[in-house]
């Protein structure tokens, strides 16, 4: 596997979480990266953290990962906005190094918070 910092995916994620006012997001602590070379062709993004135990061995504070696999690059911006959407929503507002699960993380709840995130960006406050 090979990991790289996405610069770009990084700012549409900061300004996404800004727009939906998620502020439990500690964005200094989420970073963005694209993979390549991954076996599965299936899996488009994925969300990382380090637990609790981890976070008290090193010393740090919870950080989260966000992986952008090569599947991500063939899709539209609407879809990977929602992708973009569906990986942040699976940081808790702990942001305490766990993870939301897919009963929030769903289809429905992402398209709500897709919807928002298009009318905020072209100014419609409603
Ligand atoms: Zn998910």
């Amino acid at each position: 596997m090979k990991y790289e910092y996405a610069e770009d995916l990084q700012n549409r994620m900061e300004e996404i979480a800004k727009f939906l006012e998620m502020e439990h997001i500690a964005i200094e602590r989420v970073k963005c990266f694209r993979s390549s070379g991954s076996s599965t062709k299936r899996i488009i993004a994925r969300c990382h953290t380090i637990g609790k135990l981890m976070q008290k061995a090193i010393g740090v504070k919870a950080h989260y990962a966000i992986e952008f696999l090569e599947r991500f690059e063939r899709m539209n911006k609407d879809e990977q906005d929602k992708v973009i959407i569906h990986e942040l929503m699976h940081i808790p507002k702990t942001f305490g190094g766990g993870f939301r699960q897919h009963d929030f993380v769903c289809d429905r709840n992402v398209e709500i918070m897709h919807r928002k995130f298009a009318n905020m960006k072209r100014g419609r406050f409603f």
